[in-house]
């Protein structure tokens, strides 16, 4: 037998980034969240090769004080809560503090920032976990990070990258459920070098429903809002016959977060029962504000889950608003275009 040893460091970050980086996409899900928790209204999103070999994500958010960005890569190194209780009321969108570490143990990261009061920005470079470069530099207010090379240093969880293409569809996805999951803020989205995806971030849905699924269906929309004092439930419902044979077209999001849940899924297709043929699924875009006493987000490492407590009283009131929004279905007047 070999003895007991515990493990070092970076062996430690390196399995424990295994949670949270999977493969491009969720380092993009990882750093656009970190973006938005820091407040910023514009976000670009850049990839080559499906993000394996290079991701840039620039926001022009709060920035990390210089004397934090160090810290900032450390595991469990985190601003957004400092105790378990936190969690209850929870804002924003990270709290783990493991995403700058995990991401930093697998790859080759540069990460350029600079506050609003600062007069120069930072930039620091760490690859594999270990430190490379910590230099001032000029930089607008915000921060970039760049990542190259994902899993360089971990071979073994390389060759569970899928091809390219298949890596990028990935986080083309993410990023149309990140743009329809935040119209108030600007995405721009460029893929080996060609402009995918532009939202303006004036906060107007349906624009973004157009560029994202097309004129057709933003012709068969159907628009929901009702508030109880559980939930706020608003977005758009498809009229019957634009429905697919799967649930790819069942979008909803619980108070900003895209997730999948089965009680949600039950009560749109309750609620679409007898609208619907059997195995046909209907579109919906529908935003729940749940009051957050009621949501447990910290489920999931790549928080897709969420647990609902009142699960009876949101299955009821989702089900009873989208009834009525097509009992009562008007069509929405085209959509006028042009940013
Ligand atoms: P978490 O988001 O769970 O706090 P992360 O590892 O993702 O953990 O980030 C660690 C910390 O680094 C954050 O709490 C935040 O203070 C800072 N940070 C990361 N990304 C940004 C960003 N884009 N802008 C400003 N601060 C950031
Ligand atoms: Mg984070």
């Amino acid at each position: 037998m070999r003895s007991i040893e515990l493990l070092d460091k970076q062996t430690i970050d390196q399995i424990a980034a295994g949670e949270v980086v999977e493969r491009p996409a969720s380092v993009i899900k990882e750093l656009t969240e970190n973006a938005i928790d820091a407040g910023a209204t514009a976000v670009t999103i850049e990839i080559r090769d499906g993000g394996t070999t290079f991701m840039r994500i620039t926001d022009n958010g709060a920035g990390i004080p210089a004397d934090q960005v160090k810290k900032a890569f450390l595991r469990h190194a985190t601003s957004k809560i400092r105790k378990a209780e936190d969690l209850v009321n929870i804002a924003s969108l990270g709290f783990r503090g493991e995403a700058l570490s995990s991401i930093s143990a697998v790859a080759q990261v540069e990460c350029i920032t600079k506050t609003p009061e600062a007069l120069t920005g930072i930039r620091y470079c760490i690859e594999g976990g270990v430190e490379k470069e910590y230099e001032e530099i000029g930089a607008p207010g915000g921060t970039t990070f760049i990542i190259r090379n994902l899993f360089f240093n971990t071979p073994a969880r390389a060759k569970f990258l899928k091809a390219p293409v298949t890596e990028g569809n990935h986080v083309s996805s993410f990023v149309e459920e990140l743009a329809l999951s935040h119209p108030e803020i600007s995405f721009k989205f460029i893929q080996n070098g060609q402009n995918k995806l532009y939202t303006s971030g004036n906060g107007n849905l349906k624009e973004i429903v157009y560029q994202i699924f097309g004129r057709d269906l933003t012709r068969e929309l159907v628009a929901v809002d009702a508030r109880t004092e559980l939930m706020h439930v608003h977005g758009f419902i498809g009229n019957p016959n634009v429905a697919r044979g799967n649930r790819t077209f069942e979008n909803y999001f619980i108070n900003g977060r895209y997730v999948k849940n089965k009680v949600i899924a039950k009560a749109i297709e309750d609620a679409y029962h007898g609208f619907l043929m059997q195995h046909k699924y209907p579109f919906t875009l529908l935003y729940l504000d749940i009051v957050s006493e009621k949501v447990d987000v910290n489920v999931h490492p790549q928080k897709l889950e969420v647990r609902i407590s009142d699960q009876e009283g949101v299955y009821h009131q989702l089900c009873l608003t989208i009834q009525n929004a097509l009992m009562n279905r008007e069509r929405i007047p085209e959509v006028p275009l042009g940013r």
